[in-house]
Order: C-alpha cells, then sequence, then structure tokens
C-alpha cells in the first residue's frame, strides 16, 4: 500500500510502497478514504514534544473509511461499516480513568500516527473497540477533521463549563479553531476570535464570531476585555507561548482558560492574579469515545461544518510547509 512515512525528525515525509497492516484478532482494517492533517502530526514529524514517537512512523489521526477485515475476537464491527480512527487509538479499559468516563487520560494509551502507525496511508488497523462509526449523512471528507480538531474543541468547550449566553474566546482559527468557534455558537456561546489576516477575520465572523482581533495588529487584550468585560473562558488552540498568554490575560474573575496547542514552550503562571481573581488554568486532551459522538451528531445534525480543502497523500510535504506558515483555512484533508 502506498504511505506517507517519517523517517527522520524534522526531514520530509517519504511517500512510499509499504505492507500493509496485518490485523490482530481484537483489531479491523480499515481501507482510509481521506485523513485530515492536524499540526500535531507536525510535532510528531519535528520530534517537537518530551515524549517522542519512534521512527519510522505513518503519521495520521484523522483517518475515516471502510472496514475491510475484521478480527476473529470482534463482534460489533462489520465488513463495510464506516469508521474512523481517533487519536485515542486505544486505552486499557480497566485503570481509574478508563473506569471513571477518562479514557483519554488512561497512561496506557496508545495514540494513532503516534505510538502506533496512523491514517497517511491506504489501509490502516485499528483496535475495533476505539473507533467510533461515521454517522449516516455525512461523507468521509468532511467527517475526518472530527476525529481530532472537532472532538478536541467540542471537549475543551465542556471542559470550560461556560453556559449559554457566556463569552468565550477562541485563540488560533486553524484547523481546530474555525470547529471551536461552530461549536462555541451551536452551544449558544458567543465568541471573540483571536488569529491574523483577512482569511481568518472572514472565516471567524462568517462562522457566527461576534469580534475578531488579529493578533499582529491589534491590542488584543484589550479590545477583548473592553468589549466583553473579560470571558468566561477562553480556550487556546494557537501554536504561539504569546497567544496562551493573552488567553489567560481576557478570562474574567472566576473564569477558565482551557490550554489546548501544544506549542514547545511553557507559561510562567502569574499566582497573585490567578489567586485574586480565581481563575482556574485547565487543560484539555482531545476527548472520550463518547465525546466523539456527540461531536459527530453536531455535524450530522447540520450544526457544524468543517470547512476543508482536498489534497492528496502526495501533497503532504507542500501541507505541511503552509500549515508551519499559518496559511490553511480550515482544516486540509487527504483523499487517497
Ligand atoms: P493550525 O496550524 O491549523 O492552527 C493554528 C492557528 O493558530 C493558526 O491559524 C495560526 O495562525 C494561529 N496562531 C498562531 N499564533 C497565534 C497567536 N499568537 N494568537 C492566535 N492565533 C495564533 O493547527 P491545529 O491543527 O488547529 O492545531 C493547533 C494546536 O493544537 C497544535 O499545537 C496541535 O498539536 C494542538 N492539538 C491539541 C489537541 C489536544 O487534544 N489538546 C488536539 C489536537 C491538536
Ligand atoms: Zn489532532
Ligand atoms: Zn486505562
Amino acid at each position: 500500500m502506498k504511505a506517507a512515512i517519517a523517517t527522520e525528525f524534522g526531514s520530509i515525509l517519504k511517500i512510499e510502497e509499504v505492507a500493509q497492516p496485518q490485523i490482530k484478532p481484537h483489531q479491523i482494517l480499515v481501507k482510509i478514504h481521506a485523513c485530515g492533517v492536524c499540526h500535531t502530526d507536525l510535532h510528531a514529524c519535528h520530534g517537537d514534544w518530551p515524549v517522542k514517537p519512534s521512527l519510522p512512523l505513518i503519521p495520521g489521526h484523522e483517518g475515516v473509511g471502510e472496514v475491510v477485515e475484521v478480527g476473529a475476537a470482534v463482534k460489533h464491527i462489520k465488513l463495510g461499516d464506516r469508521v474512523g480512527i481517533p487519536w485515542l487509538f486505544s486505552a486499557c479499559g480497566h485503570c481509574e480513568y478508563c473506569l471513571s468516563g477518562d479514557e483519554n487520560l488512561c497512561l496506557s494509551q496508545q495514540n494513532a500516527g503516534y505510538s502506533v502507525n496512523g491514517s497517511y496511508a491506504e489501509y490502516c488497523a485499528a483496535d475495533a473497540d476505539y473507533v467510533v462509526k461515521v454517522p449516516e449523512g455525512l461523507n468521509f471528507l468532511e467527517a475526518a477533521p472530527l476525529f481530532c480538531a472537532g472532538v478536541t474543541t467540542y471537549k475543551a468547550l465542556k471542559v470550560s463549563t461556560a453556559k449559554p449566553g457566556n463569552w468565550v474566546a477562541i485563540f488560533g482559527i486553524g484547523g481546530l479553531g474555525h470547529l471551536a468557534v461552530q461549536y462555541a455558537v451551536a452551544m449558544g456561546f458567543r465568541v471573540v476570535a483571536v488569529d491574523t489576516g483577512e482569511a481568518k477575520r472572514q472565516l471567524a465572523m462568517s462562522l457566527g464570531a461576534e469580534f475578531f482581533f488579529d493578533f499582529k495588529m491589534d491590542n488584543v487584550v484589550d479590545l477583548i476585555l473592553e468589549g466583553t468585560g473579560g470571558v468566561h473562558a477562553s480556550v487556546c488552540t494557537a501554536v504561539s507561548k504569546a497567544g496562551f498568554r493573552q488567553s489567560y490575560d481576557v478570562v474574567r474573575r472566576g473564569g477558565k482558560c482551557v490550554l489546548v496547542g501544544l506549542p514547545p514552550e511553557d507559561l510562567p503562571l502569574p499566582i497573585f492574579n490567578t489567586v485574586l481573581n480565581g481563575v482556574s488554568v485547565v487543560g484539555s486532551i482531545v476527548g472520550t469515545r463518547k465525546d466523539l459522538e456527540e461531536c459527530l451528531e453536531f455535524a450530522a445534525r447540520g450544526k457544524v461544518k468543517a470547512i476543508i480543502e482536498e489534497k492528496k497523500l502526495d501533497d503532504i510535504n507542500t501541507i505541511f510547509a503552509d500549515m508551519e506558515k499559518g496559511e490553511i483555512t480550515g482544516r486540509i484533508v487527504m483523499s487517497m
């Protein structure tokens, strides 16, 4: 099968013919029809984070397609089912976190396109218990980004505990952020969006944001405080420490700052303001299978729609270059 492979951190991916994966009894084989390109894949291929993947690696954790082989022990998935393979490739199913509905925190989890091969390929093996079905009425191209960008931002908004009518600031209107704006609007929140450039401004406003501020031109913090009196919650998907600091500074007393983006940097936390303002700073990592089902349901009901540009596996290195420059509007989805 054809696959894109990372062989060295920081180098371009190689497009090669490799053997199709062999499945284990609890697994299924998925013929990948589409796979979104997440900024996490770029971090993986650059070895940006403290825990690095081992190479060679096939990246990709927004792969969706059709089940073409079913392991002997699998009962609930059948040939022809339409499924997606998310970042949470598998979890142990019996630890404290798995048992309390926090499987995304399982210490024994595996991650698609990071600790195991992912969906930048024509076929991908998956754990049958951790794939999620694509609902009727959603095609593969529009479903793919929901398997990471969608579920991650939907979950982060739940973690924010914002209520209908509350102000939520979304920092970074990229693959994740453009879906965050839509989920926030669908959940009844009022949205302030922050990114740079006319394309992102138009995108955010067309999706229902009430304000857009440009982090390169505007005094973002003052303008948000002026326009909203301080947001009840912020969700930061920006790949920039400066964006995280601003997402903290715009939260009103008692509000929540939800950290989602993963720039390889640290954020010094002002103790005095955090204490006196009673602000919570909380991380949010992808979502559970249940979160994913709910997030797909929003899209199936037409409340949320990923803005996508279709490309091919052969384009991956130019897609990564554009992503690094912040020049992508919405999500790029590779069709196989
Ligand atoms: P993307 O490249 O599509 O979007 C990032 C956006 O941030 C771009 O539009 C860029 O212009 C914008 N940006 C950069 N600096 C900014 C600033 N100072 N203020 C506001 N916006 C700024 O990336 P993506 O695929 O949306 O991923 C975003 C980040 O989220 C990555 O670090 C990725 O690894 C991480 N991520 C986290 C989770 C999770 O579960 N927590 C899941 C998926 C991705
Ligand atoms: Zn992702
Ligand atoms: Zn577990």
